[in-house]
Order: C-alpha cells, then sequence, then structure tokens
C-alpha cells in the first residue's frame, strides 16, 4: 500500500468560523482510514522539522520569529492565520510530513503526505494561509545532504505556487511547474521555471487537455531524481476560493495523470494536499480523498 504520512498536529487550534478549514485534516485522516487506505500498520508519523532545517529554505529571522510567534501585526495579516502556538506547531509537523513523504518517495517510489503545499511562503514571509513552505523546506533539506540532484515541483492547486518560485528562481536544481487560474491570488505572479495560467471557469475537458500538453515537456526539461506534486482540489468548481469548475471525477483523473506520467518514468514522487476551501468540511475533505485513491488505484493497476 502507499504510505500516508499524518502528523495530529495538522490539526491546529481555530477560532470558530475562520474561513480556513483547518477541521477538513481531521476530516481528511477519518475519510482515509474509513475507506481502508490507510496501511494496516496505520500512518507514518513525522518528526517536525527543526528550525536548522526550515533555514534551509527560509530566513532564519523569519523562522525563528515564527517560533517565538513574535511576527509583526501585518505579517500576521499576511499569513491569515492567528499565530497560535498550535498553528505554529502544525506548519513545523507538515513540513517534516512532507519532507517524511519524500524520503518514503524515494525507497518506495509513491508516498503521500496528508497535508502540506504551503506554496505561498517565501524566504522571509508567509502568505495566504501559509507559514513554512513544506515542499521547499524538503526539496533544500534532500538537496543539502545530496540525497537528489534536480526535483520538480508539480504545484496544480489553483493558486500560483509563487512562494516556492521565489524561493528556487536562482537555484536550477529546482523546476517549479505551476498551472493556476490566472485571475486568481496572488495578484502578482511570480515567475517560476513553467508557469500556465488558465481562464476562469476552465473544466475537465480543456484543463486535462493543457496539463497533457504541458507535464510531458516539464518533465523532459526538469529530468528530476525527485518530483513533488500539490494536489490542491480549490480547481474544484464548488470551491470557494477557487475560479475554475472541476468536478470530482476530473480531479480524480488530474490525479492519475500526474501520477501515472511521473511514475511511469520511474521518477519518486511525493504527494501533497494543498487548498481546498468551503463551509463544508466533509465536502472538502472527499475532494482531498481523491489524491490518495488515484495512488491506491495506480499502485494496484501496476501490481
Ligand atoms: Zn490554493
Amino acid at each position: 500500500m502507499v504510505a500516508i504520512v499524518h502528523h495530529p498536529a495538522y490539526a491546529a487550534d481555530m477560532p470558530d468560523g475562520h474561513r480556513f478549514p483547518m477541521n477538513k485534516y481531521a476530516a481528511l485522516a477519518e475519510v482515509l482510514r474509513a475507506e481502508g487506505l490507510v496501511a494496516p500498520d496505520g500512518f507514518v508519523t513525522p518528526e517536525p522539522v527543526t528550525i536548522d532545517m526550515a533555514c534551509l529554505a527560509h530566513d532564519r529571522a523569519y523562522v525563528e520569529a515564527v517560533q517565538r510567534r513574535d511576527l509583526p501585526p501585518d505579517a500576521v495579516r499576511r499569513i491569515g492565520l492567528p499565530l497560535a502556538p498550535s498553528v505554529v506547531d502544525r506548519a513545523f509537523a507538515a513540513a517534516g510530513g512532507t519532507l517524511a513523504a519524500a524520503r518514503l518517495a524515494l525507497t518506495e517510489g509513491l508516498a503521500c503526505n496528508a497535508a502540506g503545499g504551503s506554496h505561498h511562503a517565501a524566504a522571509d514571509h508567509g502568505a495566504g494561509f501559509c507559514i513554512l513552505n513544506d515542499v521547499a523546506i524538503a526539496t533544500a533539506v534532500l538537496l543539502a545532504e545530496g540525497a537528489v540532484q534536480r526535483v520538480l515541483v508539480v504545484d496544480l492547486d489553483v493558486h500560483q505556487g509563487d512562494g516556492t518560485a521565489r524561493i528556487f528562481a536562482d537555484d536550477p536544481r529546482v523546476f517549479t511547474f505551476s498551472l493556476h487560474a490566472e485571475k486568481n491570488f496572488p495578484v502578482r505572479k511570480a515567475t517560476g521555471r513553467r508557469d500556465v495560467g488558465l481562464a476562469d471557469g476552465t473544466g475537465d475537458g480543456a484543463y486535462l487537455a493543457v496539463l497533457a500538453a504541458e507535464l510531458p515537456q516539464v518533465i523532459a526539461d526538469s529530468r528530476p531524481d525527485l518530483a513533488f506534486y500539490n494536489a490542491g482540489v480549490d480547481p474544484h468548481r464548488d470551491d470557494r476560493l477557487g475560479r475554475l469548475a472541476l468536478s470530482d471525477d476530473g480531479l480524480y483523473r488530474r490525479d492519475r495523470y500526474v501520477i501515472e506520467t511521473i511514475r511511469s518514468r520511474n521518477i519518486p514522487l511525493a504527494t501533497v494536499t494543498g487548498g481546498g476551501y468551503g463551509a463544508d468540511v466533509g465536502a472538502v475533505a472527499a475532494r482531498h480523498a481523491q489524491v490518495f485513491r488515484a495512488a491506491r488505484d495506480h499502485e494496484r493497476d501496476r501490481a
């Protein structure tokens, strides 16, 4: 079975009615258990990343200010989450989860983190519900260890992966590919290695056609020895912060396509959940479960 990484700290305490659906992480863990997607020995529990690990992708002053919960009010507003102790713990745990999933991918081929994808966090600031950029930290740790030489980030969250693109703007070892809604947040897009902005209302057929036209070339150009996949479900038609119009089936086909295309080239792949927004936490969690089902189905059909 595909290893799934999960930490109880993924669901931090939040004020009632906050527009970030933090409860979706607990709900997702329940769906994964209920559907039998979790291996018999349970979730893989990660170690949170250390300060020094986080500083491989972020400025030390920023990481230490996060840890002390001592960011200026405007910096906290830009993040959009209260800087409560559990929210800070969650950021370090989620980055540890993405690193653990990447290490499992390097040995097992495919692994999934049940959180992660905080792609708006840049070196010296957080933004858009993102405090620490888990994919960037995991990438930087594995590059520093020499475990990998070239990394591909496939970011299909509906928002551009601007933080990741900025962190690795001058690092030729990391190829960031973002396919997003052009008119969505962030207003000022970063320049990644490959960025494709979609028109509002793009549905399954057009979306999957663009993806199929882009991904093989992106893989050929990046020649990665590890890939991350941000499987954000906010391109869904019912997402509160999306602008696209993918169906449940469209998301599943997207996830299957990304997994098949990367794994058929024997490239290790770690998935992260990315964004997904709505008042109905159960519906959002069910959408996030799609990439785990796609991973399971991929392994089953290969066997
Ligand atoms: Zn998003």
